[in-house]
């Protein structure tokens, strides 16, 4: 359960004061799909970014599944993005110079999960996105989409209740964006997994349950799509 009470975040540029967010209120049952839309600048990063634990709100409440956001620690931030949190970015952001396995694998080794273990769990995430045929494959061998659903693999090493996906498909082909899409939804309704997707994309967009647009930091609508 993620719950967002009056926040708002404003950024100091120079003697001016950006309001990023301004008066926030919003709550996202567990399991929901929800899509955050809005055009560029109106926000949705800075919501995302409050919403993983990234950044903290100049004002308002945030909490996700019990713990206040806004007044944890560093360290049980920490712990709540690693344990909690998936997080899937526009970039894909994979090592260059490591295979898709090891891509995948590299979350589970730097916790200290032995190597067979961790490449055993990353040889199944590449399975579920369908990419056992690209397991040794470097980045620069994978298309765009593939990229995109190691990526997503990686995100789900921990098994996140929450996956945030911040403009997925921003830099895909559509049939590549469809299929990253279609995957996320997949992935959400099995695993049981809250999924919060950011796009400038009405046609995105309209795979989600539910829609919440913003506009100049705010939230000018919040509503259930009906289902496809
Ligand atoms: P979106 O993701 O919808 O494009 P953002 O959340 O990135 O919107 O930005 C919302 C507003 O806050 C914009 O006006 C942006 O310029 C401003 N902003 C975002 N990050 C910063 C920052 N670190 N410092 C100053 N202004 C920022």
């Amino acid at each position: 359960m993620i719950s967002l009470r009056n926040v708002s975040r404003y950024y100091k540029a120079g003697e001016r004061s950006v309001h990023a967010l301004e008066d926030v209120s919003l709550a996202i049952a567990p399991h929901e799909f929800v899509a955050v839309v809005g055009p560029s600048g109106c926000g949705k990063s800075t919501l995302m970014h409050l919403i993983a634990g990234l950044d903290r709100p100049t004002a308002g409440e945030i909490v996700v599944d019990g713990l206040s956001l806004t007044t944890a620690d560093d360290a049980a931030l920490t712990n709540f993005r690693r344990r909690q949190l998936g997080l899937v970015f526009q970039f894909f952001n994979l090592l260059p110079t490591m295979n898709a396995l090891e891509n995948v694998s590299l979350p589970l080794l730097l916790q200290g999960i032995a190597p067979e273990e961790a490449a055993a769990r990353a040889g199944e995430l590449l399975r579920l996105v369908g990419l056992t045929n690209r397991a040794s494959h470097f980045v620069h061998q994978l298309s765009g989409g593939e990229q995109q659903r190691t990526a997503i693999a990686r995100a789900l090493v921990h098994h996140p209740s929450l996956l945030i996906a911040d403009e997925p498909t921003g830099n895909l082909d559509t049939a590549s964006a469809e299929r990253v899409i279609a995957l996320l939804e997949q992935i959400a309704r099995e695993q049981l997994t809250t999924l919060i997707l950011v796009t400038h994309s009405a046609e995105v967009a309209a795979a989600a349950a539910r829609q919440i647009e913003l506009r100049d930091g705010r939230i000018i609508n919040d509503r259930l799509l009906a289902v496809a």
